[in-house]
Parts: C-alpha cells; structure tokens; sequence
C-alpha cells in the first residue's frame, strides 16, 4: 500500500534540506507547505530559546473511526555534521557522500508521518483522530519537547518515530540529570610563586578520579564528558569547569548516583584548598510502559499483523517520549530503521523504511474503533 518511489523520494528531499537543532526554519517551512497541500493546516508553538521556530502540530480528525487521539511524532533536527547532506542511493540503500551524516535520524521518521498522511488520504483508510507533532531541537536535550506548552500535546497515547530497528519497541527509558560543576582555586606563577596557588584542575581531577563512573549497575550510568580550564603552563589555574550526567531508570538511582558524585568533588575541592559551585538540571523523567498496558498491546498486535515479531526493548537515551510520558501521554518509541546513526557512516536501507511505514500504518489500525 505504501508509495515506495515517493517514500524514498520524500526523504531524499527531506535530508538535503539543512536543519541542524535550533536551525529548523528552512525544514519547517517545507513541511507546513507540504501539509497545505494535504489540507492541513499546521501551527507552530514553543519555540526553545536560540531557536528559529518552534514545533509544528495539527489534528486529523478521525475517520469512520471513534478511536482513542494517537499522537505521531517525529524530530526534524539532526546532528552535526549535517550541512549540504546529499544522499545517494545504491544497492538497496541510501547513505550520504561520507563528509556529512545523513540524517535518516529523524527524516526517515518524518518521511514516513507524511507518507502516511498522504496514505490515508488517498485511499480513504479508516484511522482514529491522530495529533501529528514535528517536534524540533531533539539532538541538543529534548530543548524542543521540553518548550512546548503542556496543553500543545493532547492525545490520548503516542508513537514517537525515531531511531534504528524497525521490529523494535522501546517502553522503558531513563531519568537524566546534568550537571556544570565549576571549581575555583588560586592563580600564581608557576615557576616563581607555585606555594601561592591553588591548582583548581589538580583539585577536579582527583575528585573525577575517585568517582565511579561508566556502567554504575545494569539500569545505571555516568559520565564525565568535558572539561575545560587553565590558561597557560607557567599560571597555577584558577578555574576549571567539569561537564557530566547520570542516567538511571530509577529515579532513586539517579540521585544516589549525582549526589555522590557532588559530595566527591566538595570533599576533594576541600582538601584542596578550592572551592566547588555545581548547577544541576534534571534533564528529563523515566518512563516504563507495561507489556500489559492497551498502548503496548495494540502496538504488539500491529507489528505482528504486518508480519513482525517485535522485539520489546528499554534504552539507555532519552528521546522526546520521555517528555509526552512527563506530560501524561503514555508514548512508545518505534524505530525508523536508521542504522549508524550520528555517524558519516549513517545509511538506511530502502526495504526498512517502507517495510516500517506499513508497520507504523499498521499499528494505527489497531487503534480503530467503530
Ligand atoms: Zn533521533
């Protein structure tokens, strides 16, 4: 059922027009005219700060369906390095030029929304009132889901389109938080008056040292992923800041897991001689929907209808669901079919995205009710 030759040529249009996160105007205005062109006229709310648009969303109303609202949902931003992305097709796959990702992360998602919206259209199909979202600043933290206003998403469950393997079903993801620690010492010379400083980066390093980082437990993580300080070899540096988060699907984890690693820099930054400033931020909330729940079970029964045996699966990365889970929208995250994704390497094979188009239009059936 599914237009394969316009699928494919939609997405092709879709990564050569740039949208790195913050920089999804371009892209935004594409969609909005693409879905004019459907009769469908789209609004753009909450926009992030930086940003220059916000998302984009609209309502299907149901047909010949009183079904419950399903919310479509898929990011439009992509990663770095992704400008002038030209995609090129060969045996059964499309990949980039290799200098850019592709970017199949999320266009594959967005090219299968617009296909199915165009699907539906066409030969009449039967679905329940759908929320289509495009939501933008995905890659950088969620920054777009997280501006939007609350009352923006209103359905009754989602399916957020993102990422790798068509036959998967992600129900289960992570608390985040993130964390700036910066840490002060005293500047001296280093060869003249080394007694009168305070090393602030030997400070930071023998705290980050002595943390446990890495794999904490088999729902639990941690990372130090920057840091930044001193000026010169002959200044003792006054100044170093330290970037890092923990993840864990248990929110009681997570704080354990921050906690311990703010109380490692205090004590060490103490003994030192330095002093510690830590901001955190809760990046965004777990969530965990049962096997037994309605959302799951229909979407086991659609991808099994279109001849899938889902694999049903949690992750260690927050996507956007976190944030429609945050708000009350029980969401799911179905692959697009993305492989190598964040990478120059990045490629998707023709076959996924059709076959995960079918899937995802079958997964809405599911949701029909007379
Ligand atoms: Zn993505």
């Amino acid at each position: 059922m599914i237009d394969q030759r316009r699928l494919v040529k939609t997405f092709k249009q879709l990564v050569t027009i740039d949208s790195l996160s913050l920089k999804e105007g371009a892209i935004m205005r594409f969609l909005k005219k693409e879905l004019a062109g459907l009769g469908w006229r789209a609004a753009f709310t909450g926009r992030p700060a930086g940003g220059e648009v916000g998302s984009l969303v609209f309502l299907v109303p149901g047909f010949k369906s009183k079904g419950p609202r399903l919310l479509l949902n898929a990011h439009v931003d992509t990663v770095v390095p992704g400008k002038g992305i030209k995609p090129i097709e060969k045996g059964g796959y499309i990949t980039s030029d290799g200098s850019t990702i592709l970017g199949a992360d999320n266009k594959a998602g967005v090219a299968v929304i617009l296909e199915i919206l165009r699907i539906i259209k066409e030969k009449k199909l039967s679905h329940p009132p759908l929320q289509v979202l495009f939501t933008v600043a995905e890659e950088i933290g969620l920054v777009g889901a997280a501006a939007l206003p609350p009352s923006a998403v209103k359905a009754d469950f989602g399916l957020v389109l993102d990422g790798g393997e068509i036959d998967k079903v992600v129900c289960r993801a992570p608390n985040q938080y993130n964390f700036v620690a910066r840490v002060y010492g005293r500047a001296a010379h280093a060869g003249i008056h080394p007694e009168e400083g305070i090393n602030a980066i030997k400070a930071a390093s023998a705290a980050i040292a002595k943390m446990k980082l890495g794999r904490i437990d088999q729902e639990t993580t941690a990372n130090i992923g920057m840091i930044h300080g001193g000026v010169a070899t002959n200044i003792i540096p006054d100044e170093v800041e330290i970037r890092g988060e923990a993840r864990s699907h248990r929110l009681a984890k997570v704080k354990k897991q921050i906690g311990q690693m703010e109380k490692t820099l205090q004590n060490e930054c103490r003994r030192h001689g330095a002093v510690c400033k830590i901001r955190f931020a809760r990046i965004y909330e777990s969530f965990n929907i049962a096997e037994t729940s309605p959302l799951m079970e229909k979407a086991i029964a659609g991808m099994k209808a279109s001849g899938i045996r889902p694999k049903i699966a949690g992750t260690g990365g927050g996507s956007d669901a976190n944030i429609f889970n945050a708000l009350g929208v029980p969401s799911l995250i179905i692959g697009v079919g993305a492989d190598n994704v964040h990478t120059t390497k990045e490629r998707l094979a023709v076959r996924d995205l059709v076959r995960g188009a079918e899937i995802v239009l079958s997964i809405i059936k599911e949701f029909n009710r007379d």
